[in-house]
């Protein structure tokens, strides 16, 4: 076992899981400094991006090495005590043999409540509070008052997998990538992190022999990349998913507006009110270009949580690169 894994998680320069790709080191650090008598973490199992099973993967195959990962939290922070927070089926499936794993561990599983919002972190405090789903204006960010104003540690499950890892001295630099759409192999996969979305779609037979493009990232708001621009590494939560360039434009966006719309929470205008009009012209087949541009700006810049502002990327990068 490793005897400082701050240290460790800075020499891996180890990046958060979750999509935001905030260094965990610097996380921990600022929980473990954070004023509080009791501390909590939540290991977060609640996939909600559409075309991502990477984290049910990890729950499947090493549900040990998660818990691993919480050990080292658990020992890194003082007076603290853990959640694992499942996705409704996950926690149906991968409670039972949590819990026999979590045996002597100041350790709770609970089942997630909402959609696709409840997975972000401070819906989670929310959600284990027993209060609406629905984000909290930040700052205060969760390590310094998150549930019950305590500091809270939030990370994702394939973080606390690579932590563990990490504290086992076993951590080989991967990290686990979805691959789906139209291609063959699809599933999920362990490869180098430093792996460029070509290599990962050869790696894995995946390189379509048709003409295609790709939405990397984060699933459904993943950015659209065209298949010249794939010399380079899959950001947020590590999803790819390949389209035939046949694929029409305009129902693939109406599928996205759908998922914003009944995903967000309503509770701040410009994503209420934007995705509404979003979903408007594309149902009218009338868009508005100025209009649509002047609403992805207000998406990105006052949205109050990430599903409004990262909204606008998967529309604004189809639409400059496929319909032009
Ligand atoms: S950005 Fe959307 S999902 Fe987030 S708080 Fe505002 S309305 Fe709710």
């Amino acid at each position: 076992m490793v005897k400082n894994i701050l240290s460790e998680l800075k020499k891996y320069n180890l990046l958060g899981r979750s999509g935001s790709g905030f260094p965990t080191a610097l996380k921990w650090e600022l929980v473990k400094k954070a004023k509080g008598e009791k501390k909590y973490i939540i290991c977060n199992c609640s996939e909600g991006e559409p075309k991502s099973f990477k984290d049910k993967f990890i729950l499947e195959n090493y549900p040990e090495i998660i818990i691993e990962g919480i050990k080292t939290a658990l020992n890194f922070i003082d007076n603290s005590s853990a959640f694992i927070y499942l996705k409704k089926d996950y926690y149906t499936k991968f409670s039972k043999k949590l819990k026999k794993l979590i045996k002597g561990l100041p350790v709770e599983i609970v089942k997630k409540r909402g959609g696709y919002l409840g997975g972000e972190e401070t819906v989670i405090c929310q959600a284990l509070e027993g209060k609406r789903i629905e984000p909290r204006i930040k700052p205060p960010y969760p390590v310094e008052s998150g549930l019950w104003n305590s500091p809270t540690l939030v990370n994702n499950a394939e973080t606390f997998y690579c932590i563990g890892k990490i504290a086992k001295k076993e951590y080989q630099r991967t990290r686990f990538y979805t691959i789906s759409g139209d291609i063959k192999n699809r599933g999920v996969y362990e490869l180098p992190e430093k792996y460029t979305i070509k290599e990962i779609l050869k790696e894995t037979k995946n390189y379509p022999d048709f003409n295609f493009f790709i939405q990397s990232g984060g699933g459904v708001m993943g950015e659209i990349l065209l298949s010249k621009e794939l010399d380079k590494q899959v950001q947020g939560i590590g999803s790819i998913v390949v389209f035939n360039s046949k694929t029409d434009p305009f129902n693939l966006m109406k599928e996205w507006s759908q998922f914003f719309l009944a995903e967000n929470c309503d509770k701040c205008t410009p994503c209420r009110e934007g995705i509404y009009r979003i979903n408007e012209m594309l149902n009218s087949k009338k868009i508005d270009r100025e209009v649509l541009n002047d609403i992805f700006l207000v998406l990105k810049e006052t949205s109050l949580c990430p599903l409004g502002s990262n909204a606008y990327k998967p529309f604004e990068t189809l639409i400059k690169k496929i319909i032009k």
